[in-house]
């Protein structure tokens, strides 16, 4: 198909020719070719009027009526016009639906611009969070939320955790607030109401604890006699005695298992382990020494600097230490190394408990540290372990500000690191 612009070019030429030879005929070909020019000039003019008052318009009246190129102009102008309004007309309905979508959460929802300050909330942002939809849109976030907690959370910009939040509207009300920022600066708020799960969670805590806690007494007393019973002579028949034995060993994994669960159930309940100064070598070699005469023939090297002494709970610390290296024992046979390495990292220092063991496929690292979770249930039998030991380091060092990070490979080996922050170190 030809293009209009070359057909308008066409017309024009021809226009040209046709005046030239009438005028020619009347001796003036100059003057048909001038008329002609004179003629399409203004012609042009005219269209390019109307286009103009069209667009000046917004487009929003008929399309001008015009045959040739300005028509199939004005035609292309009217079928880009109608596309961005469908366009427009999509987007605003998305737009509506997800602001509708919001409106109906029962979270709150808060759009906040670059500079800090409000553009939109949901109306459960009045129920959790006391804002007013009028009064407060173009008010600066940090003026309606003051709490000092909610404050550095938001000026950090660090948003990978939520914060837990109580309501400024009732104290009763614990929120889970999660940020997350979009476009150019500008962040998305929303607060959840977590008190019913939070009351949930402390009760199923509560249960784990006084369950535990009744069981432990009637356990004590079921292994001492058990093991009384097991000594030579008590019992003479062998049949007996090995049934004995084991019911004397299962009795004392459980032991084992209520006071992990006490133990961690006391580390979940307190917040933050004190500031006793703990001689971090003495300790090691302490844990080292303990472990090692539970696995007879085993040497476990400590590589620490006399001079450290790290701010914590030294029954704790101790615990973190005696599960890691007794794992790493347990994990590694006997000719192989099992050695303690500690190192300052940054400011902090990094406590870590290395072995050339079985290792842990990659896939398991992120959930190790979960209650009860087993890398392989047969090796888990064989060991005699609780499945509890790696959630009290995980808990024992959060009271600490520290970190667990885990390293290993499958067939070479494990190294757990325990970072401790600058402010855990004794000055
Ligand atoms: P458990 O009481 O079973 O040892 P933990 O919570 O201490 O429970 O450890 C969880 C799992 O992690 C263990 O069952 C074991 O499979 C794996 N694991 C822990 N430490 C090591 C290690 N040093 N080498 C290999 N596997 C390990």
């Amino acid at each position: 198909m030809q293009s209009s612009w070359l057909t308008e070019l066409q017309r024009l030429f021809l226009a040209l020719l046709f005046f030239a030879v009438v005028g020619g005929l009347f001796g003036r070909p100059f003057l048909g070719v001038s008329l002609v020019l004179l003629g399409y000039t203004l012609w042009t003019l005219w269209h390019m009027r109307r286009l103009e008052q069209w667009l000046a318009a917004g487009g929003e009246e008929e399309t001008p009526d015009s045959s040739g190129f300005w028509g199939v102009l004005f035609d292309a102008v009217d079928r880009l016009r109608r596309r961005q309004r469908q366009t427009q007309e999509r987007w605003q309905s998305a737009y509506e639906h997800v602001q509708e979508s919001f409106r109906a959460l029962s979270d709150a929802v808060v759009m906040i611009n670059s500079q800090g300050m409000i553009d939109w909330m949901n109306p459960a942002s009045r129920r959790l969070l006391g804002f007013d939809p009028r009064r407060d849109r173009g008010t600066q976030l940090t003026n309606l939320l003051r709490d000092p907690v909610f404050i550095a959370y938001f000026d950090a910009a660090d948003f990978s955790e939520p914060l837990d939040l109580l309501s400024p509207v009732d104290h009763r009300i614990k929120l889970e607030v999660q940020l997350t920022v979009f476009g150019e600066g500008n962040r998305l708020m929303f607060a959840r109401d977590v008190t019913r799960l939070q009351q949930l969670e402390q009760m199923r805590k509560d249960f784990v604890a006084n369950v535990s806690h009744e069981l432990k007494t009637p356990l004590t007393v079921i292994s001492g006699y058990l093991e009384t019973l097991s000594q030579a002579g008590v019992i003479t028949e062998p049949r007996w005695q090995k049934a004995i034995e084991q019911m004397h060993a299962q009795s004392e994994r459980m032991r084992h298992l209520v006071d992990d669960l006490l133990l961690l159930s006391r580390l979940e309940s307190l917040p933050r382990a004190m500031n006793e100064p703990v001689a971090l070598a003495t300790l090691l070699r302490e844990v080292a020494n303990e472990v090692a005469a539970a696995f007879p023939g085993r040497y476990i090297p400590v590589d620490c600097d006399e001079s450290l002494v790290l701010l914590g709970n030294a029954a704790e610390l101790h615990s973190v230490f005696l599960n890691l290296l007794s794992n790493a024992c347990k994990y590694t046979p006997l000719e192989k190394p099992v050695l303690i390495g500690v190192s300052v990292a940054g400011q902090g220092v990094d406590v870590s408990v290395i072995d050339e063991g079985a290792g842990i496929d990659r896939k398991h690292l992120p959930r190790l540290t979960e209650r009860f979770y087993r890398v392989d249930d047969s090796r888990f039998t064989e060991t005699g372990g609780t499945g509890l030991g790696l959630a009290i380091v995980k808990h024992a060092l959060m009271r600490h500000d520290a970190q667990l990070l885990i390293d290993s490979e499958p067939g070479k080996g494990s190294r757990f690191t325990c970072r401790f922050p600058a402010s855990r170190l004794h000055a």
